[in-house]
């Protein structure tokens, strides 16, 4: 197609080769046809998409590492600023940074840094977007011991509904970059992000997986273990489907370990210990090894519903619940996971970025998959029961980057609690007519 003034990236129309590539995301629920994918080589590009895209009436979505499970990454008849061309890493091993491109992915960005010996907290899943991610906080196995990757965050490079490219950091606008760190798309288009690294290298790492019958052991364990742990270790427990396609129902333990191999070996041995385990593969491995484990459990186009809430604890009663509906759950591909909060995420203050989750505790996610369409209506539901019957168990706190895409109309003020009212004050001053709508939107 023709181009429009200032863009020197490439276009993609319905007619164009890799067009249905570059539309789709990772959920393949969602099936939208942009009329225009833009993927930008720069801020000069990104800063005449939106020129462009607002002076034709269009809507704009911005796709970073298209990961969304609700889907805001594409839109139907809008124009897609795709960024997976800014894959760029630089590493500076003098100041412990790095700066990344707005479509990486955190394989890239871990590997990366990995190769100086550094890293930072980014997701479990190596293939999403550090961009999505970040904007809205970023949990990850490091979070215990370096924070979330918003609190990480030292600069980001965005480029604002007027087409004007603002560097936001402590420093310089302080509060879009206070609203960068969890108000995710809503200000801006990020061309980059400069985060803070830490030495590490190795972990200890892995899985320990029990039969599904002692499901209400092992979580009753969990609960135990994870009233007192250091930073160096997290532990998220999952119940699963064995990866291997038998539809296996497993009760597991993912761990980490950041400290000593010794200190790893005396900390891990009570938990590896307990119960008769059917698999444990607990070892060292490089953080980006540990970044992949999970990789293979969540294919690209596979269908995706997820539901998620923190908890206000963890009692039996929630036990019981999750194990009954998880013997019924109609897809091998689907598991409960609770992440758990402690060490240095829960230090930093509720207010002191836009992410307001910092009490110790639990966040419940269910990552309902499966790949049939036919399937589509008999997974959403048991879905949906299951987290209506956990409703009692739930706290009013819920993650931004786990909403889906038919939330109750007040789930985005709850997700930020404290926090909305600044971060509409902010969407006001940088997006006061919504162009960046596509998203878990702030309404200025
Ligand atoms: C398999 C899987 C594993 C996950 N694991 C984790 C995890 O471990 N920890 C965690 O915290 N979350 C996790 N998530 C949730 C994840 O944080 C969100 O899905 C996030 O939106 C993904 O970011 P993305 O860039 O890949 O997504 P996209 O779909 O590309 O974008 C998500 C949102 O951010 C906006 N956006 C994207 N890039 C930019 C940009 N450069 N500038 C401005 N706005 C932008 C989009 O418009 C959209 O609204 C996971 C999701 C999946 C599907």
């Amino acid at each position: 197609m023709e181009g429009f003034e200032g863009f020197e990236g490439e276009l993609l129309t319905a007619s164009d080769e890799g067009y249905d590539d570059a539309r789709l995301v990772h959920n393949g629920l969602i099936n939208k046809h942009p009329a225009l994918i833009a993927r930008c080589r720069g801020t000069a590009d990104i800063a005449a998409a939106i020129r462009h895209a607002r002076e034709q009436g269009l809507e704009i979505a911005v796709k970073g590492g298209g990961h969304n499970v609700a889907g805001r990454a594409t839109t139907e008849g809008g124009v897609m600023i795709d960024l997976s061309l800014l894959r760029g890493v630089e590493v500076d091993p003098a100041t412990l940074t790095v700066r990344a491109g707005g479509g990486v992915t955190w394989g890239e960005l871990n590997d990366a840094a990995h190769r100086h010996g550094l890293a930072t907290t980014g997701g479990v899943i190596s293939t999403t977007g550090i961009a999505g991610l970040t904007l809205g906080g970023g949990f990850g196995w490091l979070m215990a011991k370096f924070g979330l990757s918003v609190d990480n965050l030292l600069q980001v490079e965005l480029v604002t509904a007027d087409g004007r490219v603002i560097t936001a950091s402590e420093d310089e606008e302080p509060d879009l970059f206070w609203g960068l760190r969890g108000g995710g798309g809503n200000f801006g288009v990020a061309a980059s992000f400069t985060y803070r690294l830490h030495p590490l290298t190795d972990l200890v790492g892995g899985l320990i997986a029990h039969p599904f019958e002692a499901a209400g052991d092992v979580l009753r364990f969990y609960r135990d273990v994870t009233a007192s742990l250091s930073d160096d270790l997290s532990i998220f427990a999952s119940l699963v489907h064995a990866p291997d396609g038998s539809g296996v129902p497993l009760a597991a333990l993912v761990v980490g370990h950041t400290g000593s191999p010794e200190q790893a070996e005396v900390d891990l041995a009570p938990i590896i210990g307990f119960g008769s385990p059917a698999v444990v593969q607990v070892g060292p491995m490089p953080y980006p090894v540990l970044n992949t484990m999970l990789d293979d459990g969540y294919p690209k186009g596979a269908l995706n519903y997820w539901k998620s809430s923190f908890l206000a604890g963890l009692d039996d009663g929630l036990f019981d619940t999750l194990a009954e509906r998880f013997a019924v759950c109609p897809s091998p591909m689907s598991a409960m996971v609770l992440e758990h909060f402690h060490g240095a995420v829960t230090r930093v203050g509720v207010t002191d970025t836009a992410v307001p989750h910092r009490d110790p505790g639990y966040d419940l996610v269910i990552t309902s998959e499966w790949m049939d369409p036919m399937a589509t209506d008999e997974n959403i539901a048991w879905t949906r029961e299951l987290y209506s019957a956990i409703e009692p168990h739930q706290a009013v706190r819920r993650y931004v980057n786990y909403l889906g895409d038919d939330e109750p109309i007040d789930a985005v003020r709850a997700a930020y609690g404290p926090n909305y009212d600044r971060l509409v004050e902010v969407k006001r001053r940088y997006d006061p007519d919504n162009a960046f709508h596509l998203n878990q939107n702030i309404a200025p």
